[in-house]
């Protein structure tokens, strides 16, 4: 049974559960029918037996009947000595008399009837037995009939039970089918842009098509993500590592002087710096959507981290003529992984420096604001465009002018990625020519949690 389809099996288990109430409906239709005709025999009988008892009469010794007996409706009547010799009435079966028993007898021509027999007693004269019979043709037409049409009726009832539960059960499992191939032809041709697609009634199966459909579209796009991922690392490793190669083989070249050999160390140790930043990010980011970082969870106040970034980015930004301003006073509380939260915070005032205009200001601050804790960092640069804005936090994206600026696109989705894990967001804001404002915001601890 183990081995057998859905389908088949739920054809069996139909098939059997209708004969089995055809059967249950015949049994009882076929029981109340023959109670019935008992009710019927008795009540002829009995009735009979009445009529023919009130026309039987004893007077002085000889037997006196009112009425032909014979010429009651359906029932028979005979009339016996004690000893069992016929008086009145038709000879038709041998049978021992027994009083107040409705009993089955056949006839030698194969007639049944049903028999109720009486004694009757007299003051004066020899008891004498009232039979009163009546035909048992209905009861036997009904068991015929009942016996054909079990026979007849079950045979045929079982096939087309069994054909039609057959043809609904593949109806209904037509949309399993159809997802075990789409799963099969998915397996077979690795094609990832497969899908159900199932249409009609919004049912069980509907829905699992659906949530297959969905996972699809899920796995369709992390696929594409890592596909895309793999190889923008590629190609942002690729170009450092071609200048490095060139500037190698210049400098081993016999055409290098001195200077311009210390000039070709001096790009490699920056590529090579560029580089390891890169890689640094890109583990980072595997491990973190890996879920392979712990996080060193304590409550830390964030003007501490600001004070931090912005002396940290102090020096870059005054090679490029820009003032750093730390705005934080006051504790900021929020649980936080302390080195974490820095890396993201130096990657959005590094982003300040790198595309803040020169001789610009740079602000840092953190503040508390409701139930949040914010990192603000803001400049005064040229700002991003608003079609650009949207994308900025995507890996790899980089904006047209920041191409030259050393970094591979992945400062911002890494903050992204932090703030999340910490159960934040991070939030830009840009206006074009007047400067750009990025804030990490953080649920706040409250004053007395404890890591
Ligand atoms: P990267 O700095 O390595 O290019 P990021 O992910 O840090 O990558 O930033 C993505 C892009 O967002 C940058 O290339 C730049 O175009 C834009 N951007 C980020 N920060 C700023 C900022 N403070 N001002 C203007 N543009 C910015």
């Amino acid at each position: 049974m183990k081995r057998l389809s859905i389908k088949a099996r739920v054809t069996f288990w139909y098939t059997l559960l209708v004969a089995l109430i055809a059967l249950l409906a015949a049994g009882a239709l076929f029981w109340s029918a023959q109670r019935m005709m008992d009710n019927y025999y008795e009540e002829a009988l009995v009735g009979t037996t009445q009529l023919a008892l009130n026309d039987v009469r004893m007077e002085d010794g000889e037997l006196e009947i009112d009425r032909n007996l014979d010429d009651l409706p359906s029932v028979r009547v005979s009339l016996y000595t004690r000893s069992g010799d016929l008086i009145y009435g038709k000879w038709r079966f041998d049978l021992p008399f027994e009083e107040n028993v409705i009993r089955p007898a056949a006839e030698r021509s194969g007639e049944r009837w049903y028999v109720l027999d009486t004694r009757m007693s007299f003051p004066d004269a020899e008891d004498i037995w009232l039979r009163c019979y009546i035909s048992a043709d209905a009861a036997a037409n009904l068991n015929d009939m009942s016996a054909t049409l079990l026979l007849a009726l079950l045979p045929a009832l079982v096939v087309v039970a069994g054909v039609g539960g057959y043809f609904i059960a593949r109806r209904a499992f037509r949309p399993v089918t159809r997802i075990a191939r789409t799963a099969e032809s998915i397996i077979d041709g690795k094609d990832l842009q497969k899908r159900i697609g199932l249409q009609g009634a919004r049912d069980e199966l509907y829905r699992i098509a659906k949530v297959f459909d969905d996972m699809l579209d899920r796995l369709e796009h992390s696929f594409e993500r890592e596909r895309r991922f793999t190889s923008d690392a590629s190609h942002e490793l690729r170009t450092p590592v071609a200048a490095i190669l060139a500037q190698a083989d210049f400098a081993l070249s016999d055409i290098a002087t001195g200077e311009d050999k210390e000039e070709a160390l001096r790009d490699i140790r920056l590529r090579a710096g560029q580089m390891s930043t890169l890689i640094g990010r890109l583990l980072a980011l595997t491990r973190m959507d890996a879920g392979q970082t712990r996080l060193e969870m304590e409550r830390i106040d964030l003007a501490d981290i600001a004070e931090v970034a912005a002396m940290q980015v102090e020096e870059s930004a005054a090679a490029r003529g820009m003032t750093v301003e730390c705005a934080a006073n006051g504790p900021v509380w929020a649980m936080c992984d302390q080195t974490m939260l820095t890396q993201a915070l130096l990657n959005l005032a590094e982003n300040a420096v790198k595309y803040g205009r020169e001789g610009g200001h740079i602000r840092i601050a953190a503040h508390a604001e409701g139930e949040t804790a914010r990192l603000i960092v803001e400049d005064d640069g040229p700002g991003i465009e608003p079609d650009a804005l949207p994308h900025i936090f995507e890996r790899f994206y980089q904006g047209d002018r920041s191409r030259n600026a050393g970094g591979a696109g992945l400062g911002l989705s890494l903050v992204q990625l932090i703030a999340k894990l910490h159960g934040g967001s991070v939030e830009a804001e840009s206006a074009p020519g007047v400067g750009s404002r990025f804030i990490i915001v953080l649920p706040r601890a409250r004053e007395e949690q404890e890591a």
